[in-house]
């Protein structure tokens, strides 16, 4: 796809990644839909995007509410005419071990609430946006694009319930989504990011950050321009679907 005065979605575009998934495809001429739940992140990223010259518009959405995404969509093609990519990037963290054992004794356990956001945000918020893109994208454009943020986390991360198991999830759901829109012209595909410089990353603790960073074997975070370098190649290259792309460093789990 040559995204020149296409109109791409990217959700979680407030800031980490989906700023810079914001400013890589503004870069190349695209129209921006950004979706995040902090209006000041938002009103920055659309900002920034504005600058070269493309038209940017925030939207305050939540990802895991269904009535906030039908209606944000609704928003974006009322606004643009059209929708040509979706980039579902918004997501979040809530680790805690399966069970905490301290002496013997067991003194954790991750929580319901822990559980179920995560699973809310990364992987019900990824049907949500992906299923109402797609459906406008069939029906106003003729096909598109769309990319889901994995993470190599869904190999399974001890931590990581939660977010493994969603990460998984959006691995798999990119393959099924792949089989079934490629008869309407709508392409599919992930990116597995490995360890990003993000705010996200940077609320964890350090100890915790040295312990998983220390074996990448390129020795170093990657910067979120690399992942939206990533998610670039998938849109331009129209025979990619379906596949899952690793940006990790070469760190494996
Ligand atoms: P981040 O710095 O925490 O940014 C995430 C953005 O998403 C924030 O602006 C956040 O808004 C927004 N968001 C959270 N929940 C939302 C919701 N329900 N609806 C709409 N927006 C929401 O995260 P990041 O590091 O850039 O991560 C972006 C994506 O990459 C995530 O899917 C993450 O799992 C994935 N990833 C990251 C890494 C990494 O190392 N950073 C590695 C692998 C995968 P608020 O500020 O309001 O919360």
């Amino acid at each position: 796809m040559d995204v020149r005065g296409k109109t791409i979605v990217v959700t979680g575009a407030g800031r980490g990644i989906g700023r810079s998934l914001a400013q890589h495809f503004a870069g190349k001429g695209a129209n921006i839909g950004l979706l995040d739940t902090n209006a000041d992140d938002l009103a920055a990223t659309r900002d920034q995007c504005a600058q070269t010259g493309v038209i940017a518009r925030s939207y305050l959405a939540d990802a895991a509410n269904e009535d906030s995404v039908v209606g944000a969509l609704d928003q974006v093609t009322g606004d643009f005419g059209r929708l040509d990519g979706l980039i579902n990037n918004a997501g979040i963290v809530r680790d805690a071990m399966l069970v905490k054992v301290k002496d013997g004794q067991v003194v954790g356990k991750m929580t319901m609430a822990q559980w179920q956001s995560v699973i809310d945000v990364n992987l019900t918020g990824v049907f949500l946006c992906a299923r109402e893109a797609a459906q406008r994208m069939i029906t106003l454009t003729g096909g598109g694009v769309i990319v889901n943020v994995s993470s190599i986390s869904r190999a399974g991360n001890a931590g990581q319930t939660n977010y493994s198991a969603a990460k998984a999830g959006v691995a798999a759901m990119t393959v099924v989504w792949a089989k079934e829109l490629a008869r309407y012209g709508i392409r599919v595909g992930a990116v597995a990011p490995g360890f990003i410089r993000t705010p996200m990353v940077a609320g964890m603790k350090p100890e915790a950050l040295q312990k998983m960073t220390s074996p990448i074997p390129l020795g170093r975070l990657g910067e979120p321009e690399e992942i939206a370098h990533a998610v670039g190649f998938i849109f331009e290259n129209d025979l990619f679907t379906g596949r899952c792309v690793e940006v990790d460093a070469g760190l494996r789990m």
